[in-house]
């Protein structure tokens, strides 16, 4: 990221003659300086260091005297075992976006417009360190006017690994009726055919992307079709940040995270009076959010300029399965759903998602949904005392992702999709491999998670057993707790911690169905100290597809039934009753399944097409409530401080019993949430403790931490991820924390 040039610049300003180079471990900088002067040198290197640098080290050190007579860059050499930080792909650059829209410029209107500040990186990187010809940029010649400034020590683009213009260019071709159109340029065909209804298949940075006019419900329907995604939100790619604050809420926080280098997708509350006919029904059915990003590729800046409207983007595969990125595959297999195809012969070597954020409303609290684009896949906090050992953990099963410790350098893989397909095990196999290539580490102990039956867990199994290393198993929800406290430089603290840990689904100790957690950590111990009332876990993998389920199985032995048999035909409801009358399934403590159970019996939404959906409209219900009445008056459902025998049960009885009173579902739903933040406030009361760390997947949800920071802010210090998400995507790190700082 121009890191030697800007030190090149540095020491021709303070008449320094020397070296610098990039290796393998680092910068390396030898000059000849008085003491004084070097040591104003070092704070100008910390002090001016470009914007997207970060310094994990710095050292200085007196050596053999040598005598140089000018100030050079020295190109790498790969000779030595890479240990390098991996820089994820950057957002194209505002210099760049100004040439892009600058008639004069050599540049103007070029699809892969970048420079050392902006573009791929993560993406494009087949062995280390990053060089020309280490990544895909390398089969493309430069011109001489590229050359030139690829040499210059003070051009924006010297030694620029991804530069090219139209004369030396990365080749746009178009893919439609079954003929491959090569060099192709007419990009206002591209726009003719959105205006026309035609779904478009484009190849970004991490992967294709399918996209059509999102302001055109018809094409949003065959597209749900086509992709069999019949309810799942689609993400929006805007044309101008100006029109989107028409079309919804926006703070200044939210604003900088879609215009900055990571360009993720933000989740944003829609205006009701939105000044875009968004087909808004058929983007989020259900839900008052909407997922936008920003064009962060010259090609996506130039389209939607020229466009004017915003498109439908989402990641391009069939269904669920990973997304495509291979040129071969987009024509097999997204022509199925897509009109026109367009590809260009820059190959990505590792695919990515957009990575996706939400921030909540009041507090401001960041909330990452997914690590991937622009945010994998390094993780540096100089805090954390690493071991030299090589470790890789293998994550869970949902939202999964691997971590490996290398030479004391963290490496978390990006979100690599739940590895119960096909697909996404190969792509998780091949995103190790892709690391293996880099890195080459010699493996210590591989971690893996406590379920067996996990394709991460057996295929971790599996790596330990080939390489004769061991492996040890890590219960689901302490990972999690680990995550948080590791993100937070908690894990060395004596003072007691609480560990709120809530998701949908993970084996406990004891053998049953954890989820609803709560952790007290001290002194390098890990109890397990409350746990939601168990209720019994039936019917497998139908609990959680099917919402009414849980209602079923959590209300089991409450007088009021009427609503919940309801949901049932005669036949199933004796079958299930009979089941449940057996008392012999595993017991859960799942908070996931709570949230199902409540959307299930305040909503009637019965059957969930994808995983959180009820949860999801659960929390759009309550924040329905939220927008129209004051915040600051908690109800609850506890009258007192006291629990109640059975919390699960007593929140299911007084639903039914607000319901029958006629209260509103978003009232419900509000008091719901509070009714949560209220029980932990007093688990965490009854504990005795001052720190509360949260993990876990129902911390996506931004009305529950809203909710949390105002209910707990003042008597409790709250911790909860910084740059990792709360999901699954956390387990592969919790799982080295662990590992790094259990006690036993
Ligand atoms: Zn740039
Ligand atoms: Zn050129």
């Amino acid at each position: 990221m121009g890191f030697r040039p800007f030190i090149y610049k540095l020491a021709l300003d303070l008449n320094l003659k020397g070296w610098v180079n990039n290796t393998s471990n680092g910068v390396h900088i030898h000059f000849n300086s008085e003491k004084e002067l070097a040591n104003i040198f070092v704070k100008r290197i910390e002090e001016e260091s470009p914007e997207r640098s970060v310094i994990t080290q710095l050292d200085i050190d007196e050596v053999p005297f040598e005598n140089y007579s000018e100030f050079n860059i020295i190109h790498s050499s790969s000779e030595e075992e890479a240990s390098l930080l991996l820089t994820p792909d950057f957002a194209m650059c505002n210099d760049c976006k100004e040439e892009l829209l600058s008639e004069k410029n050599k540049r103007f209107q070029y699809p892969f417009i970048t420079c050392t500040n902006c573009g791929p990186r993560y993406s494009i990187i087949k062995s280390l360190p990053y060089d020309r010809e280490t990544t895909t940029m390398d089969s493309f010649k430069m011109c001489p006017s590229c050359q030139k400034e690829y040499d210059n020590p003070l051009d924006r683009r010297y030694y620029s690994q991804t530069n090219s213009c139209p004369d030396c260019a990365i080749e746009l071709s178009l893919f439609e009726n079954g003929t491959l159109q090569k060099n192709f340029s007419n990009l206002d065909y591209i726009i003719e055919q959105w205006n026309n209804g035609k779904i478009i298949a484009i190849k970004g940075i991490g992967g294709y992307l399918l996209t059509c006019d999102a302001t055109n419900p018809e094409v949003i329907k065959r597209l749900r079709k086509l992709k069999n995604r019949p309810t799942k939100p689609f993400a929006l790619l805007y044309h101008d940040i100006y029109e989107l604050a028409e079309d919804v809420e926006m703070d200044i926080c939210e604003k900088l995270e879609l215009e900055n280098t990571k360009a993720s997708i933000v989740l944003l509350n829609i205006k009701q009076d939105m000044m875009t006919p968004l087909a808004i029904r058929e983007i989020a059915p259900n839900l008052n959010q909407i997922g936008v990003m920003m064009p962060y590729t010259p090609l996506y800046k130039i389209l939607l300029s020229k466009f004017k409207k915003p498109t439908i983007a989402t990641s391009g595969n069939v269904s669920n399965s990973t997304i495509v990125y291979e040129d071969k595959k987009a024509i097999e297999e997204l022509s199925k759903i897509a009109d026109i195809i367009l590809l260009n012969n820059r190959e990505i070597v590792i695919p990515q998602d957009d990575s996706v954020v939400r921030y909540s409303t009041i507090k401001f609290q960041k909330i990452i949904i997914r690590r991937s684009r622009g945010l994998a896949p390094s993780y540096i906090n100089s805090k954390l005392k690493l071991s030299n050992k090589t470790i890789l953990s293998t994550g869970a099963m949902l939202k999964s992702t691997f971590t490996l410790l290398n030479k004391q350098n963290i490496y978390i893989s990006q979100y690599l999709g739940n590895t119960d397909s096909y697909e996404a095990e190969v792509n998780y196999k091949n995103t190790l491999l892709h690391f293996n290539q880099l890195f080459h580490p010699k493996l210590d102990v591989v971690l893996v998670d406590k379920h067996p039956n996990y394709f991460a867990s057996v295929y971790g199994k599996e790596i330990a057993e080939n390489n004769n290393i061991p492996f040890i198993e890590i219960q689901h929800h302490k990972a999690h707790f680990y995550a948080v406290l590791g993100e937070n430089n908690l894990l060395e603290s004596a003072e007691k911690v609480l560990g709120v840990i809530w998701d949908g689904t993970g084996l406990g100790d004891d053998g049953n169905i954890w989820g609803g957690e709560f952790f007290v950590y001290q002194n390098k111990k890990v109890e397990r100290v409350h746990h939601l009332n168990e209720f019994q876990f039936i019917l497998g993998d139908k609990m959680p597809k099917e919402p009414r389920i849980s209602a079923l199985a959590i209300a089991s032995g409450i007088s009021e039934t009427t609503i919940i048999k309801d949901k049932f035909s005669n036949t199933e409801w004796n079958i299930y009753q009979k089941l449940l009358q057996n008392n012999t399934h595993l017991k859960s403590s799942s908070i996931g399944r709570l949230f199902d159970a409540v959307a299930s019996i305040v909503l009637g939404i019965d059957k969930q097409s994808y995983e959180g959906e009820a949860a999801m409209r659960l929390e759009n219900a309550a924040y329905t409530y939220f927008r129209k009445n004051n915040i600051t008056k908690f109800y609850t459902y506890f009258k007192e401080d006291k629990l109640p025998a059975n919390f699960t049960i007593f929140i299911v009885e007084n639903i039914i019993s607000d319901i029958k009173k006629g209260f509103e579902k978003e009232f419900i739903a509000a008091k719901f949430h509070i009714t949560l933040a209220h029980y932990i406030s007093m688990i965490a009361k009854e504990q005795g403790v001052k720190k509360v760390a949260f993990s876990g997947g129902v911390f996506q949800n931004q009305w529950l931490v809203e909710l949390i920071l105002l209910f707990m802010d003042d008597d409790f210090e709250l911790y909860f991820h910084k740059e990792l998400s709360p999901n699954d995507e956390c387990i592969s790190f919790g799982q080295l924390m662990y590992y790094l700082y259990d006690g036993d």
